[in-house]
């Protein structure tokens, strides 16, 4: 299967600054979502959901789920694809693994899916406190499944590795992003050989575990590019991937370039399946955590 895109009607340019059909969506504002809402707020708890304005944030929350952004919600880093906002973090919380099992009770959770910012300004990248919200949750609830999607962890990743080997969780997750060329105007401060090499450590480390990453569409990327970073992603053993679209999520992120079409996605998801990946969402909504409980490819 080769990687060039011979149907120009397989994406859309995104100069009209109209978001094209696929991606209108009505906010659900049922009960069930005014509970995870009322939940985590009860418990001060921040997700990604809320952090990154991800446009999935109704459906998810309205089926019980939620990724909870662990660490505070200020990053080390300034990434143009995303929202969150870049400073000074404050100290890690010693409650925090305890409210996070909390609300994993109230909410009667399954499997959780733990994220966090970047915390450069820690000596272990923030491994340790993963490591507590699992035990804490586990202490508690032995039977939830845990996914955590960690950051890069730096030039700390051998210690990072160690740390989190203590509390192994169902998925390890790493997301690459976007194709390594716009590494510098979407993701300065990261490095695409990192994040590949944090995904073969906790593979050959960790034995059985499933690994994952993800990748936004639509920031200029090329079908080649594309296709050579799915290469590289199985080339150090990572099983699962999410393909989505790139949306703007704040005034001051990089512009959409190009809309992908559902089809296109498809294609994708095919693409992903033909080498080797074991579970794969591709789709205009897709991200890092969507659907991340299902057993199965969706
Ligand atoms: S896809 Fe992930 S980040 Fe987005 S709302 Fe759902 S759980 Fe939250």
């Amino acid at each position: 299967m080769n990687c060039k895109l011979t149907d120009k009607s397989n994406s859309l340019g995104a100069k009209s600054g109209k978001l094209p059909p696929w991606l209108h969506r009505r906010l659900p504002a049922d009960t069930s979502f005014q509970r995870t809402e009322r939940i985590l707020g009860s418990l001060g708890l921040e997700t990604i959901c809320s952090n990154a304005n991800c446009p999935n944030r109704g459906q998810c929350w309205a089926r019980g789920t939620a990724t909870v952004l662990i660490m505070g919600n200020i990053c080390t880093r300034n990434c143009k694809f995303c929202s969150v906002a870049t400073g000074k973090p404050g100290p890690t919380d010693r409650d925090e693994p305890s409210r996070l099992a909390r609300m994993v009770e109230q909410m009667r959770l399954k499997y959780l899916v733990i994220t966090s910012v970047n915390r450069d300004d820690l000596p272990d990248g923030g491994a340790g406190h993963f490591r507590d919200c699992i035990d804490e949750v586990r202490r508690r609830r032995p039977d939830v499944k845990f996914e955590i999607l960690t950051p890069d962890f730096r030039d700390r990743q051998a210690q990072a590795i160690e740390i989190l080997g203590q509390c192994l969780p169902f998925v390890f997750a790493h997301n690459v992003e976007t194709v390594p060329s716009l590494y510098r105007t979407a993701r300065m401060g990261g490095d695409y050989q990192r994040s590949l090499n944090l995904l073969r450590m906790a593979k050959y480390s960790y034995g059985d575990i499933n690994t994952k990453s993800s990748i936004m569409l639509g920031l200029g990327e090329t079908d080649a590019e594309v296709c050579q970073v799915l290469e590289n992603l199985r080339s150090v053993g990572c099983d699962r991937i999410t393909i989505g679209q790139y949306l703007k999520p704040s005034k001051n992120s990089l512009d959409v370039v190009e809309y992908v079409t559902p089809a296109r996605f498809d294609w994708w998801k095919q693409k992903a399946l033909g080498l080797g990946f074991s579970w794969v969402i591709s789709g205009p909504f897709a991200r890092s955590s969507y659907f991340a409980e299902r057993d199965e490819t969706p």
